[in-house]
């Protein structure tokens, strides 16, 4: 399901170390400005910025550009 490929070494190194449960609560939970609700995101690849994982991919319903910001702990 997700392409680890579109991952950087240190994204991947964070989004490994949540929980398969949590992934997929966070995945499911992202806020899409177009849609102005909570959707999937998808196509999604992951880069770190200043030690927070960020997911940047599409919204399933509209396909239109969304970040998940993950805070790392
Ligand atoms: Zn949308």
């Amino acid at each position: 399901m997700m392409m680890k490929e579109n991952f950087t070494p240190q994204a991947l190194k964070l989004w490994e170390r949540v929980p398969a449960w949590a992934q997929e609560k966070l995945l499911a939970n992202v806020y899409c400005t177009k849609c102005v609700a909570m959707t999937t995101i998808i196509n999604f690849s992951g880069h770190v910025v200043d030690g927070d994982l960020i997911l940047s991919g599409v919204c399933k319903a509209c396909a239109s550009e969304v970040t998940r910001l993950i805070e790392s702990e």
